[in-house]
């Protein structure tokens, strides 16, 4: 497995570190704090955007950048969602998008606009209907790599993001402190970004990560990527599911729950008859009452994207009248389902999926 490094920059450094950092350069400790603003509130994507730091102490900042993260292509859907491609200073592509919500407030203009973000460059969990699984694990995003992606897809928005979800590129929960040092600065109210609940973290079911996100009482909500109620079925298409099964991961769910009081999400891909079975839907059903919680219903995205059978069952889109139906048969069971139509299926804005054209 080849590691990246990260190369140090400035944006990602919390004031603590900062702090330190100040103190190493000889600068009076309470610089940093003004550092951070500029950072995190003003969202600088340069140094020469300073005007309030003594000339020598920027001088000595110089030589390191305040971010890594290069912006490539951006592509628009034609509902608005938009797909951006980074570059990592080690040469990797990442992806990060950006997505409307169907619904518009007054003055016309989305309600919404959430952005998914990618946590690592590839992912070690091999999914086998994710084209990120397919990359393997090729390094961990820095907390700073993840953040510009904020901060960058902001300006590429044109205005304010209202919601972030970990739900790009790699696994969360298997870069934890990175994410959660993110997590600190996003929710920080003196940056203006974004209160805790409207950060969402998608985990494939890391158990020791999701018990120490409850017991660090982090306010950010929850989501679970189940797709399959049955472990033989799960372990088929998440081979993380061998080492945690669906009980585990169902006591660890209640567990959070408990520790936050904080409704779950469970998100499950629609494969035609793999997972649609009326066995599946009371399964599942049963399931989603332990505590309470909704259900993302997601169309599979395969478009581009075609794994190796061998590799793993085959796995087909549902059509649109399975998806209704199973849509349907949920809701009758009591359970609240979200079926959002697929957002950015034009531009590739499944997980992985552009990276991994562009050869990532
Ligand atoms: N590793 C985390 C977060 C990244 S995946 C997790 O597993 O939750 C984010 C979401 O996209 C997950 O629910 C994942 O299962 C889903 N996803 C991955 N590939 C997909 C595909 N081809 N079509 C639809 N959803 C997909």
């Amino acid at each position: 497995m080849t590691q990246t490094t990260n190369i140090p920059q400035l944006r990602g450094l919390s004031l603590q570190e900062l702090t330190a950092l100040c103190i190493e350069l000889g600068e009076k400790p309470f610089r940093a704090k003004q550092l951070y603003e500029w950072l995190y509130l003003h969202r600088i994507a340069s140094i020469n955007e300073i005007t309030n730091l003594p000339s020598k102490f920027l001088e000595k900042l110089s030589s390191i950048p305040v971010s890594t993260l290069t912006l490539g292509d951006v592509s628009e859907s034609q509902d608005g969602t938009k797909k951006i491609l980074f570059t990592t200073a080690s040469g990797k592509s990442i992806e990060t998008v950006i997505i409307p919500s169907e619904l518009v407030g007054e003055d016309n203009n989305p309600k919404r606009r959430t952005i998914c973000v990618s946590t690592q460059i590839g992912c070690a969990l091999d999914c086998k209907f994710c084209a990120t699984g397919s990359m393997g694990l090729l390094g961990n995003l820095s907390t700073g790599e993840i953040l510009d992606q904020f901060i960058q897809g902001e300006h590429v928005a044109g205005t304010k993001l209202t919601n972030l979800v970990y739900m790009g590129m790699g696994e969360p929960m298997m870069n934890y402190t990175n994410v959660m040092k993110s997590v600190d600065v996003l929710t920080d109210p003196t940056n203006d970004m974004l209160g805790p609940k409207r950060i969402t973290l998608s985990t494939a079911g890391v158990v020791k990560n999701i018990r120490r996100m409850a017991d660090e009482q982090r306010k950010i909500k929850l989501a679970i990527s189940l797709h399959s109620v049955h472990n033989h079925k799960r372990s088929d298409i998440m081979p993380i599911n061998d080492s945690v099964p669906i009980e585990q991961l169902m006591e660890t769910v209640e567990y959070y729950y408990c520790q936050t009081r904080i409704p779950v999400t469970y998100e499950y891909i629609v494969f035609g008859e793999y997972n649609t079975s009326p066995a599946d839907i009371k399964r599942l059903a049963k399931l989603t009452r332990r505590v309470p919680s909704k259900v993302n219903v997601i169309p599979f995205h395969d478009v581009d994207f075609v794994r190796n059978q061998a590799d793993g069952p085959a796995l087909s889109s549902a059509t649109q009248e399975q998806f209704d139906n199973f849509v349907y048969a949920l809701r009758a069971e009591g359970v609240t389902v979200m079926a959002r139509a697929s957002s950015g299926k034009d531009i590739h804005a499944a997980c992985g999926q552009l990276a991994l054209s562009k050869g990532a």
